[in-house]
């Protein structure tokens, strides 16, 4: 039992679940998969799971210490403003080493009109100036600062509906779950007459389909940038991931 090696991965995403997955190819590890718990019912990753936050960095590095963890894969969502910085604060504490794996950001292509913004904040502020009819591909607690354009027609598309609270002056309201096809995007956009979408830099292919679509309509995206996280050791895809944890 003693040369098993125990990996915790911070996951809540796609690719926690997909890195758990395929670690169990790889003998002697045993992977520890954490979840924030903010779902009700999380989609789980195979293996053991621990649910629930650290309790900060000084959390996590008694975490890594109590359970001989040997390493740390950082799998949280590109827009988990908080973990990554906690995973390295731990890490370096607790003197475990740390890879962080993480889908690479959309870049935009020649033809692409995009506004990149830091935050909401920044993203009304270009609408105001421009925008008449506004395409929000953002999740329902992200909708709020928008309602506030009462001169812009919005189309909001997300997973469940926004709380019954937001009132939007111009609003419809698409209920849908990626990922979209190009020609469905392209169909929203055109039916609407869409002039700006709005969108975070979530990268990957399930829902990239609407940036090739404003592209080919000249519409302007709206993009919200990745917050920063710490300069850590990356890997973009699982090969990348299994071969570091092989060299542990
Ligand atoms: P965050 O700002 O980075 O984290 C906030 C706090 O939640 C952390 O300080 C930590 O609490 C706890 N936490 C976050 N991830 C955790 C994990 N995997 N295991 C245990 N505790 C965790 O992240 P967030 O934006 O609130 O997102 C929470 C979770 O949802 C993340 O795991 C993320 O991968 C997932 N998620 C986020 C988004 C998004 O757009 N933000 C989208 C999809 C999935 P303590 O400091 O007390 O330990």
């Amino acid at each position: 039992m003693s040369d098993i090696k125990k990996i915790l991965v911070l996951g809540g995403t796609g690719e926690g679940i997909a890195l758990a997955e395929a670690l169990r190819e790889i003998p002697h590890i045993h992977v520890i998969s954490s979840l924030a718990g903010r779902v009700a019912n999380p989609k789980l990753p195979p293996g053991e799971v621990r649910i629930g936050c650290f309790g900060g960095a000084a959390g996590l590095a008694a975490y890594l210490n109590d359970n001989r963890i040997a390493a740390v894969i950082d799998a949280t969502h590109p827009f988990a403003r908080r973990m990554g910085w906690n995973a390295a604060e731990a890490a370096a504490v607790a003197k475990v080493p740390l890879l962080r794996y993480e889908r690479p950001a959309w870049v935009a292509q020649p033809g692409d009109r995009w506004i990149e913004v830091d935050d909401w904040a920044q993203a009304v502020e270009a609408l105001r100036r421009s925008a008449r009819r506004v395409f929000l591909a953002l999740g329902r607690q992200e909708l709020a600062p928008f309602a506030q354009l009462a001169d812009i027609a919005f189309v909001i598309r997300s997973v469940e509906p926004p709380d019954a609270g937001m009132k939007f002056a111009q609003a419809e309201l698409v209920l849908a779950r990626g990922p979209f096809k190009l020609e469905e995007e392209r169909d929203l956009l055109q039916a609407h007459r869409i002039d700006h979408l709005v969108c975070k830099n979530s990268g990957g292919s399930a829902t990239d389909a609407k940036l090739q679509a404003a592209r080919e309509l000249s519409i302007t995206v709206v993009m919200q940038r990745r917050p920063p996280r710490p300069d850590t050791l990356r890997v973009a895809n699982i090969a990348a991931a299994l071969d570091w944890v092989r060299g542990l």
